[in-house]
């Protein structure tokens, strides 16, 4: 496995791969490694004939106050991980090469970043889909790979190569769980144990909605107001957002006709966590 930390270096090793006609799958991380960044090298390993997985904390995707400074970082572990999982090459590079001096193109995808993520992180949004274009131009890949985990920004990310004629799939895969539902993340490292036990409220709480529409409620704001309640019952959760929208522009839902996406983002201590369930009708 080859590690590129130079984006130049990048765009030539990936001419010199498209010339030779290989089809070049690309996996966007940030690092500290585990089961759900595993399970999208997976997927890219078996769908095409070169697995690029860039590895890369954006500063400009982090407000000032959130965690970037702490954000887990765990690069040696990280490429044993990424080598076991078939990946071909690694694209590490650093902040300064990215963000050279003089640096002032930003990408910016409207409406569907406005509520959810968006309204709590502004700026967020941004740096992903500037970061990404970047790699994207870099990596010029045929299929990148994103997990369902962040919802918004797959659905942003979606939008970005459609209304920028980008040429490439995007693959949306399923979250990848803990054994009590807890969505697999790489900040859940800095969870407390009581945190990481009170946690388990995310996924109970969006697992409950689901039943509750099998159940035929169609209430959104009953919904809305079981969910909180739920994550209420925990004292050390604080509720950033419950939502109940719709799965395709992300706009909260009045009614329930079709698919529905299930959001939260609850903090426990220092830790912002999210989780999501896309619900059908029965
Ligand atoms: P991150 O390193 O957190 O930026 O995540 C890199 C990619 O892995 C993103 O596309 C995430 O959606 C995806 N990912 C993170 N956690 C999970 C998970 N539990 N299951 C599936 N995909 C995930």
């Amino acid at each position: 496995m080859q590690n590129i930390h130079e984006p130049s270096a990048i765009g030539r090793r990936c001419e010199s791969l498209r010339r030779e006609g290989k089809t070049i799958g690309l996996v966007p991380t940030m690092g500290a490694f585990h089961e759900g960044h595993l399970s999208l090298m997976r997927r890219a390993r078996a769908e095409n004939d070169v697995v690029i997985v860039s590895i890369f904390v954006n500063p400009i995707q982090f407000a000032r106050g959130e965690d970037f400074d702490s954000y887990p970082r765990d690069l040696q572990d990280d490429l044993a991980q990424a080598e076991r999982a078939g990946v071909d090459l690694v694209f590490t590079p650093s902040a300064e090469a990215i963000y050279p001096d003089g640096f002032q193109t930003y990408v910016d995808v409207t409406e569907i970043t406005d509520g959810l993520c968006g309204a709590s992180r502004p700026g967020h949004f941004r740096g992903v889909t500037t970061i990404v274009t970047k790699l994207f131009n870099l990596v010029r890949p045929h299929r990148a790979y994103f997990g369902q985990k962040d919802y918004q920004q797959s659905a942003v990310v979606r939008r970005l190569v459609d209304d920028l004629n980008l040429d490439l799939e995007i693959v949306l895969l399923p979250t990848i769980r803990e054994a009590d539902g807890l969505a697999m993340s790489s900040r859940n490292v800095r969870l407390t144990p009581e945190e990481r036990q009170a946690a388990c409220v995310l996924y109970a709480s969006l697992r409950l909605t689901e039943e509750r529409v099998e159940a035929g409620e169609r209430n959104t704001k009953l919904l809305l107001d079981e969910m909180r309640t739920m994550i209420e019952t925990e004292p050390l959760a604080r509720i950033d957002y419950v939502a109940l929208c719709d799965p395709e522009t992300l706009k909260p839902l009045d009614q329930i006709e079709g698919p529905m996406l299930a959001a939260i983002a609850v903090r426990f201590g220092e830790t912002r966590l999210i989780d999501n369930l896309l619900i059908t009708l029965p």
